[in-house]
């Protein structure tokens, strides 16, 4: 018999708010817009696999192009690619190859006390990249990811890392230890230039419309809010912006680009055995009693708000097909259910 699946997405999903979980595991509602932030990490994902199975630069950044929900998303994702594979690509090269790339494994979830396998579910993922003696995760973050950062204290809480130990385990491979690859997504958005003349010159115009020219008779190429005069822009166009993040990733690499080990001890591995055996019995009991408390402390998150407010607060349903669609696949991430 095959049990069902649980990821560590789901049981992080679990311990924020039983409800989101309900609604997003058990009846398999998901939002039609997924989150930007969500989908832009999904984006250069498709980056980091074309990376490590060896595709070309150019027709990685072409299937970036054409998964890209508008041409600036397209046009950040291309760049913090550009220069990943600037920054990586020498240092993998003299690297090991991988033994596999997005590698998805189930392994049974088991009791840390006793030792015997859950009856209830077993436990799926997907590996990054596995290596013969590690494993590496990618990671994109809005966050300072430079060493000593929070971002990485923060890691070594983090239970999905010992899961994985597990799942490169149950696919052959006794790993030592994880690599964190993290990428630090760019916070520069599409800004105005200045809008320029057939002699590259700036164009200010006063209250009147009319350009607005020097003592000395030149064309003024500064605005004045005194004045009123304007400066005249435009929205640069997504291959200005592309340049501008590629210029800026050139000269802060290593607030773009980190790799780090976590190793784990058999303590800390422990520890969220216990986390997540404990989780998933709740998960259980919950779905028995068929009660799914709602956490309004998790309702707001990362400055987003969760998808499912509106469902909660009573003002729209799931059934709104225009906001909610019910997927058959709860684990996205996962080519299978069991
Ligand atoms: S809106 Fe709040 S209570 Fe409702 S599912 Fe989301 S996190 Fe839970």
């Amino acid at each position: 018999v095959k049990l069902p699946v649980v990821t560590n997405t789901q049981v992080k999903t679990f311990r924020r708010c039983q409800r989101e979980h309900h609604y997003a595991y058990r009846l398999g509602y998901r939002a039609v817009d997924s989150v930007e932030a969500l989908r832009f990490g999904t984006l250069v994902h498709c980056g980091f696999e074309s990376y490590w199975l060896r595709v070309s630069l150019e027709d990685t950044l072409a299937l970036i192009t054409s998964k890209a929900a508008d041409e600036y998303e397209a046009a950040k994702a291309r760049a913090l690619i550009i220069g990943y594979f600037a920054r990586w690509r020498e240092v993998d090269d003299a690297g090991p190859l991988p033994v596999a790339v997005e590698a998805e494994f189930r392994a049974p979830l088991r009791n840390p006390e006793t030792g015997a396998p859950s009856r209830t579910y077993q436990r799926g993922g997907k590996l990054d990249v596995l290596f013969a003696d590690h494993y590496m995760e990618h990671k994109t973050t809005s966050e300072e990811i430079g060493v000593g950062s929070v971002y990485w204290k923060r890691l070594t809480l983090d239970a999905q890392i010992s899961t994985y130990f597990e799942g490169a385990s149950a696919l052959g491979v006794d790993a030592q230890r994880c690599v964190y690859d993290v990428v630090r997504k760019p916070g520069l958005r599409p800004s105005q230039v200045p809008i320029l003349d057939e002699h590259g010159c700036k164009i200010v115009l006063n209250a009147n419309g009319e350009r607005v020219r020097t003592a000395k008779g030149r064309f003024r190429e500064t605005a004045s809010a005194a004045d009123g005069y304007v400066l005249q822009t435009r929205t640069e166009t997504p291959e200005e912006y592309e340049s501008r993040i590629i210029a800026d990733i050139a000269e802060n690499v290593n607030r773009y680009y980190q790799r780090g080990d976590v190793v784990r001890f058999e303590s800390e591995l422990e520890e969220a055995e216990f986390d997540v055996w404990h989780l998933t019995r709740s998960m259980r009991e919950s779905e028995l009693a068929g009660r799914y408390p709602r956490n309004p402390d998790a309702c707001e998150r990362y400055g987003r708000t969760c998808v499912y407010f509106d469902v909660c607060c009573g003002t729209a349903s799931l059934d709104d097909a225009s906001r909610f669609e019910r997927v058959e696949n709860v684990h996205q991430e996962l080519s299978q259910v069991a």
